[in-house]
């Protein structure tokens, strides 16, 4: 997709037309009322003095990473238990798709001489693609699908689990044997799906935005075990934006700070337990209006013993619902949804069928409530 086609459907976002529901982009607003809840706990006062220097720790890998947003991030992993941190290096970028450019630059040699292959499973996240051949490096290039991809030589693959637009959850499906692998795990949080186990893979990517809904804030951070590799990601961020944020870095210590404290506090304030609740009851408005008539279908996701919540059977709740239109004459889900003032992502856009739309499910209340009743006013007709 162009670039510019891509700045449009931001802007869609934010200045929809009133009538026009609006679920493609996953802006996570969904967590707004728990954090207003929270109040003054989660406020944070930063003085005209503070966060002068560029600097923050001139021995550590990632120079620029503020040592409390450090804790913090191992401090929450070891709570939730679902990745681990021991041994790692923590690299921290501007939002993880900053880290992700990271490691496709840390992941090519120095002195390849053709380009990478990047690869990732249809339905792939969409900006994959995007983020890969926009500066047309001369270091990697987009392959597409790694289902079809039989190439010898290096590549990387991206792993996202559970997957962004269809919430499975995945593991690596290239095995050339020349591969490295960067495992996108944005949604392996209990709201989203059981924490089955701890992962420790090579370098594993975690963002904010969908942790704890402050995607505005700007922070991801990225668990590598390989020196050399978090070195690398951290040259990377240093050379395109010197660093990240100060402001933004002490802000996300807060708030997994308090995240961390809600979970061993037992009570209504666990933000994962009240993540997890918000997203079931979506979910399970969702499948009953869905379910009044054959015209769309939703992927269904087995049941896992949760880590985190010590529950055997816990059920997935994904950020995004991947929707089936059935009708044989709608080749095109996304545009006929578009036609009753919904807005979603086209299967396209994921590397696959346009019957297929991605909706998101982490936006706020009222619009959520609204796609609902369009959606049951839809089926009604046909
Ligand atoms: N990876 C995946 C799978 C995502 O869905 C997103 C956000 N949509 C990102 C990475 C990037 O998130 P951010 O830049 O906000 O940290």
């Amino acid at each position: 997709m162009a670039g510019k086609d891509r700045v449009a459907s931001f802007n869609i976002s934010k200045f929809s037309p009133p009538g026009i529901v609006n679920l493609d982009i996953g802006d996570p607003t969904i967590f707004e009322s728990y954090w207003r809840k929270m109040g003054e706990k989660s406020s944070l006062v930063i003085s005209g003095n503070q966060f002068l220097s560029y600097f923050s720790d001139s021995k550590n890998e990632c120079w620029y990473l503020e040592s409390k947003l450090e804790d913090e991030i191992k401090r929450l992993h070891s709570v939730v238990g679902n990745a681990s941190v021991e041994d790692y290096y923590v690299v921290v970028g501007t939002g993880s798709t900053q880290l992700l450019q990271a490691a496709l630059y840390a992941l090519c040699p120095d002195d390849g001489s053709n380009p990478v292959n990047v690869v990732s499973a249809v339905p792939y996240y969409s900006s994959y693609p995007e983020l890969t051949d926009f500066l047309r490096s001369s270091l990697y290039k987009w392959k597409g699908d790694a289902r079809t991809y039989d190439e010898g030589g290096p590549y990387i693959e991206f792993v996202t689990s559970p997957n962004n637009p269809d919430g499975s959850i995945r593991e690596a499906i290239v095995k050339n044997g020349q591969g490295k692998l960067v495992h996108d795990l944005a949604y392996y949080w209990p709201q989203y799906t059981p924490i089955t186990s701890c992962l420790g893979y090579d370098i594993m990517l975690f963002t904010l935005s969908k942790c704890t809904g402050h995607a505005g804030t700007r922070i991801g951070w990225a668990l590598v075990k390989d020196k050399d590799v978090a070195k690398k990601m951290a040259e990377f961020n240093t050379i395109t934006t010197i660093g990240v944020s100060k402001e933004s870095q002490i802000r996300a210590a807060k708030i997994l700070d308090l995240v961390s404290d809600s979970c061993q506090n037992p009570g209504p304030d666990n933000f994962f337990k009240h993540g997890q609740s918000l997203m079931a009851e979506r979910w399970e408005k969702l499948r009953k209006v869905v379910g009044q008539s054959g015209l769309f279908s939703l992927p269904q996701y087995p049941k896992g013993h949760c880590l985190f919540t010590g529950e055997f059977s816990t059920e997935a709740h994904p950020a995004f619902a991947w929707m089936k239109c059935n009708k044989e004459d709608i080749d095109d889900c996304e545009k006929f949804l578009r036609g009753f003032q919904i807005v979603t992502r086209t299967g396209r856009r994921f590397g696959s069928d346009p019957k297929y739309v991605r909706v998101s499910l982490v936006g706020k209340e009222e619009e959520f409530e609204l796609f609902l009743e369009r959606l049951l006013a839809i089926q009604e007709d046909f």
